[in-house]
């Protein structure tokens, strides 16, 4: 029989991201999607949130659970919107006033104090108990204005470290594939292999 485990996401991005790292690391899992009832996520940091959900998966299904939680940590901000980033403009969770807000709280901070990193935390919860949280940190800083139309959330307005001076873009007007090969989910991912592998 095929050993199987749950992903607690409804987000089919974050789905196929999950199903290409598990394949690559444990060709022999089986990755089954989650549709037990929804916990609230009253945590106020990612791995409560992404500890939330796994739990609630791996009590419900009785498999080995994975979920994560996202945001973009801003260095002015403290931190925020962080755990609040799906609708730091409101509960409707409006993706473009989520970013335009962000972008005048910011209208008056020059360039050197606009650092800001995008923060992936994802758990694994096995049924006997075994708990893990990995992270992936993207660091980089917030544009002045949004540029480019790929992507989702405030990738319209990050600006990735470690491009040349002159040739920098926005998560925005990257390809899915630079994306997918050095955001802070594919961080966490790496850090979450030799897990998969010991299950
Ligand atoms: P969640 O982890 O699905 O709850 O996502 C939280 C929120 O963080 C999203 O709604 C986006 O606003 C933001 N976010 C997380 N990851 C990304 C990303 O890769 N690009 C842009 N925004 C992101």
């Amino acid at each position: 029989m095929t050993a199987r485990i749950v992903l607690a996401t409804h987000n089919p991005h974050k789905v196929e991201e999950f199903q290409a790292i598990v394949r690559d690391t444990r060709p022999d899992l089986e990755v089954v999607g989650y549709d037990g009832p929804e916990p609230v996520e009253d945590g106020v940091t990612f791995a409560a949130n992404a500890l939330i959900k796994a739990r609630a998966a791996a009590s419900h299904t009785g498999l080995p659970a994975l979920a994560d939680d996202s945001g973009i940590c801003v260095d002015v901000l403290g931190g925020s919107p962080g755990v609040f980033s799906a609708y730091w403009a409101g509960h409707r969770k409006d993706a473009r006033a989520n970013l335009e807000l962000l972008l005048d709280q910011l209208s008056d901070i020059a360039d050197p104090h606009r650092g800001a990193q995008f923060v992936s935390t994802i758990a694994l919860v096995i049924p006997d108990g075994d708990e893990h949280v990995v992270e992936g940190v993207w660091p980089g800083r917030l544009a002045v204005a949004s540029a480019g139309a790929g992507g989702f959330g405030y990738d319209p307005i990050f600006i990735p470290d470690g491009q040349a001076p002159g040739t920098e873009r926005t998560v925005g007007e990257w390809t899915a594939e630079e994306k997918n090969a050095a955001s802070h989910r594919a961080r966490a991912f790496a850090a979450l292999a030799p897990l998969l592998a010991q299950l």
